[in-house]
C-alpha cells in the first residue's frame, strides 16, 4: 500500500508538471493566434418565451489552431485570464459582434443585443471602461446593442474599482449580466452592490430541473427577487422539453441551450429565425 501511495505522488507531480508545459504551451500560441487571426466566435442564440420577440446572442470564442488543433474556451480562456490576452480577446469578439450586427441589417426582423463575455478581473483595470468604449467606437457599434456577461472565476481583488468600472459601463447603455448563477463562483452578495440588469441560471442548475424539486425551489425564489429587482432571467444550458417547460412555468423570461440552438458560424446566427436555422 505504501509504495502505492508513493507512485501516485510521483503521478500527479508529473501530471502538473505536464500541466504547466501545456499552459504555457497555449499562453505562447495564443499570442500568435490572435494576431494571425486563429480565433473567431460562435454565436448562440438566446430566445425570448414570448413568441415574436427580438433575438440575442451570446458571443462565444472558438480557436483552431494550426499547430495544437481545436482548443476549448474552457481551457485557454482561463489561461489567457491570467495575463493581459484577455482584453485582446474581447477586442475580436466586438470586432466579430460587428459583423454579426452588419450581416443582420436586412433581416426580417433585427436582432436584439449581442453579450460579450468578460471576466470580473477585466474590470478592476480601471480603463477597462474607457477601452472598451473605444473598441466600440472604432466599430461603430450602439453601445445599447452590447449586453457584458461578467464570470467571475476567481475572487474579486479591487472591488471597489470592480464596481466603478461596472457602474460607468452601465452610464453608458451597455446591459450587464450575472453570468453562471447558481454555480461555485456567481455569489449572492453581489447583487446587493452591483445593479446587474439581467441574472443568467447556470447550466449546472437547469440540467434535470423537471426532476430536482430543490433547484425548482431555488429558480423560483431567485426569478421572484430578479424581478422584483426589475432584472430579467435567462436559463442558459436548455437540452431539453422538459427543462423548458419547467422553467417556462417557474417564470423564467429567456432560454438559450442546444435545444433552441447550438452555437452558430456567423452566416448561421444572421440567419437564425426561431423556428429554425433559416427562414
Ligand atoms: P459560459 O459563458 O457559461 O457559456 C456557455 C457555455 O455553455 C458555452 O460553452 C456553450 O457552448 C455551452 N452551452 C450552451 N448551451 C448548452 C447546452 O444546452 N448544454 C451544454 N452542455 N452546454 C451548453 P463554451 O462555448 O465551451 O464556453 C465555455 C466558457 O468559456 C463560457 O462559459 C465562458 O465562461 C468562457 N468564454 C467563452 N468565450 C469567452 C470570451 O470571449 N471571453 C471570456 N472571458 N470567456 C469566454
Ligand atoms: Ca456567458
Ligand atoms: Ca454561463
Ligand atoms: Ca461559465
Amino acid at each position: 500500500a505504501k509504495k502505492n501511495k508513493g507512485n501516485n505522488i510521483c503521478f500527479y507531480s508529473e501530471k502538473i508538471a505536464q500541466q504547466h508545459y501545456r499552459n504555457k504551451d497555449i499562453e505562447n500560441h495564443l499570442i500568435e493566434a490572435i494576431e494571425q487571426g486563429e480565433l473567431f466566435t460562435a454565436f448562440q442564440p438566446i430566445v425570448s418565451v414570448q413568441p415574436g420577440k427580438p433575438v440575442h446572442f451570446e458571443a462565444l470564442a472558438r480557436w483552431k489552431s494550426k499547430s495544437l488543433g481545436n482548443i476549448r474556451p474552457d481551457e485557454f480562456i482561463p489561461i489567457a485570464e491570467s495575463t493581459p490576452l484577455i482584453n485582446s480577446i474581447t477586442q475580436v469578439m466586438t470586432r466579430n459582434t460587428k459583423l454579426l450586427l452588419e450581416l443582420s441589417k436586412h433581416r426580417r426582423q433585427p436582432i436584439g443585443s449581442i453579450s460579450i463575455n468578460v471576466s470580473a478581473r477585466q474590470l478592476t483595470c480601471k480603463n477597462f471602461g474607457q477601452t472598451f468604449l473605444q473598441w466600440l467606437d472604432e466599430q461603430n457599434i450602439d453601445s445599447q446593442h452590447i449586453c457584458l456577461e461578467l464570470t467571475e472565476t476567481q475572487a474579486i481583488e479591487n472591488y471597489q474599482q470592480c464596481l466603478d468600472q461596472f457602474m460607468f459601463l452601465r452610464s453608458q447603455g451597455i446591459k450587464i449580466s450575472l453570468d453562471d448563477f447558481g454555480s461555485g463562483f456567481a455569489s449572492t452578495n453581489h447583487l446587493l452592490d452591483l445593479p446587474f440588469d439581467i441574472i443568467k441560471l447556470d447550466k449546472q442548475l437547469i440540467r434535470c430541473i423537471d426532476k430536482n424539486t430543490r433547484g425548482q425551489a431555488l429558480v423560483a425564489g431567485t426569478i421572484e427577487m430578479a424581478h422584483r429587482l426589475n432584472m430579467t432571467v435567462i436559463a442558459e444550458g436548455m437540452e431539453n422539453f422538459e427543462e423548458r417547460q419547467t422553467v417556462i412555468d417557474l417564470g423564467c423570461d429567456y432560454l438559450q441551450g442546444f435545444l433552441i440552438a447550438k452555437p452558430l458560424s456567423l452566416g448561421a446566427a444572421a440567419s437564425f429565425s426561431q423556428c429554425g436555422p433559416s427562414q
